[in-house]
């Protein structure tokens, strides 16, 4: 963005509490990046009570208004204070819970899944299998789980599982979960492709750990799954005004010292110029570029060394607007409030993902709602069958309830959309396994 252009409108005067003399504070303001921004949408009327928040705070009141992905990253990732750095979010005691807490059934289908796709593609004798994302390891545990239980059709099979996670406290967690606890040993964090290694208690598959995808080798046949980890990605908020598409970014209220509200900027930026689709039909845009870069890098290795991938996120398909978010204890929260300890989402756009695949050649299905895609997979009859085996009536009502979050429309049954990726090299004509009603044809 150039930020010559700037028009300083306004300024704070103060800055932590302290008074800068005028002299000083015109030759600040001469140096600092502003953009000309209508008050819009406000919000955040609270004191900020974190480090981070304050430091959010000062580098505005510094450097100008940040963009909304600019927010987000900040609150998410920065190293020690960002939500998904220090925290473990998961779970009844955490702000949310996701569909492999909930239960075991999600990541046995997942895993049939991949079973099924790495037959389909003539099983190869060598993959990785990436997840993105992986919580507290719940789901890799599972998948792990059921691989075990197929050991003997992976017998001469050699496959690592590689994790990209930014958060060391939860790449903790998940060494505890698929681990033996004792061998842990952080490598330096800018260790070039990994920064934790280990081997699955369950059946000695390597595992390792990376910061980023790019840090993971990209030679072989490669799976990828990616649950609840793009609505975690930075978005770009753009709203269209009479002059066109405008770039809302986060500033701290005029009136106040210490508050932060949305506002929309009313020049353009290089985001409002290159981020919004042609014949938008949308007045209100979020737009993820990162989510665009990952998903490009997952086809691109899919089409040049075969594999599949599953995506599995709360999205839509390039209908909604304003999804942004943030939740603490379960419960809604301001996106000013409560900062670097509460979670800030947005529905994953899988239009706009698809359509930066495009021209890649690999097979793409979907997004269907996870409740057809459970249900494609099985998840009925498995309920079925864990129910028969079931002695306990408090483990019952658990699962059935679990079955009901996971699969009712209210609840993450039509909210949450599977994407499928495969390669080309299918050898059969069947469409990707879950992508199809198994009792169509009867
Ligand atoms: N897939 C898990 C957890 C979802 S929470 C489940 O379904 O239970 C999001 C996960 O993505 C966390 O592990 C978080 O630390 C990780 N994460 C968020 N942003 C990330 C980023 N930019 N790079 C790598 N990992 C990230």
């Amino acid at each position: 963005m150039s930020w010559s252009c700037a028009h300083i409108s306004c300024i704070r005067f103060s800055c932590e509490g302290v008074l800068l003399k005028a002299n000083v504070m015109k030759r600040a303001l001469s140096l600092l990046p502003h953009l000309p921004r209508m008050r819009l949408y406000c919000s955040g009327f609270r004191s900020f009570s974190s480090n981070l928040a304050t430091s959010i705070c000062k580098q505005i009141k510094y450097s100008g208004p940040i963009s909304v992905a600019q927010y987000m990253k900040e609150v998410l990732t920065t190293p020690h204070a960002g939500y998904y750095v220090h925290k473990d979010m998961l779970g009844r005691q955490g702000d949310f819970i996701t569909s492999p807490e909930l239960n075991q059934m999600f990541g046995e289908l997942i895993a049939i899944w991949f079973i099924n796709e790495w037959s389909a593609l003539g099983s190869p004798k060598s993959f990785r299998f990436v997840e993105l994302g992986p919580g507290r390891g719940s789901l890799a545990d599972d998948i792990l789980k059921q691989f075990k239980h197929f050991e003997k059709i992976f017998k001469d099979v050699d496959m690592s599982f590689h994790f990209v996670e930014i958060s060391r406290r939860l790449s903790n967690i998940q060494y505890e979960t698929l681990c033996d606890e004792n061998l842990m040993d952080y490598l330096d964090e800018d260790n070039l492709e990994y920064y934790l290694q280990g081997s699955a208690k369950r059946n000695n598959v390597p595992l390792h750990w990376h910061r980023h995808i790019e840090n993971v080798p990209r030679d072989k046949f490669t799976f990828y799954l990616a649950h609840e980890f793009f609505d975690a990605l930075p978005v770009h908020k753009f709203v269209k005004s009479s002059k066109g598409w405008r770039e809302l970014y986060v500033d701290v209220t005029p009136e106040s010292n210490d508050e932060l509200s949305l506002v929309q900027l009313q020049e353009e930026t290089v985001a409002s110029k290159t981020l919004i689709r042609n014949h938008e039909t949308r007045s209100h845009v979020e737009v993820c570029p990162e989510g665009r870069t990952i998903i490009s890098s997952i086809a691109k290795q899919i089409e040049k060394n075969g594999g599949a991938g599953l995506i599995i996120d709360y999205g839509h398909t390039g209908e909604k607007e304003d999804t942004l978010r943030s939740f603490k204890d379960h419960k809604l929260n301001d996106i000013f409030d409560n900062i670097g300890d509460a979670d800030l989402t947005a529905d994953v756009d899988f239009r706009f993902l698809l359509d930066n695949i495009e021209s890649i050649d690999i097979q793409k299905s979907g997004p269907i709602t996870q409740k057809e895609f459970l249900t494609n997979m099985g998840i009925e009859l498995r309920l079925m069958i864990l129910l028969q085996h079931c002695k306990d009536s408090a483990e019952k009502k658990k699962l059935t309830d679990s079955y009901k979050i996971m699969m009712d429309e209210k609840e993450m049954g039509e909210r949450f959309k599977v994407l499928a990726l495969s390669s080309k090299t299918r050898q059969t004509d069947s469409p990707i396994t879950g992508f199809f009603s198994l009792t169509q044809n009867s």
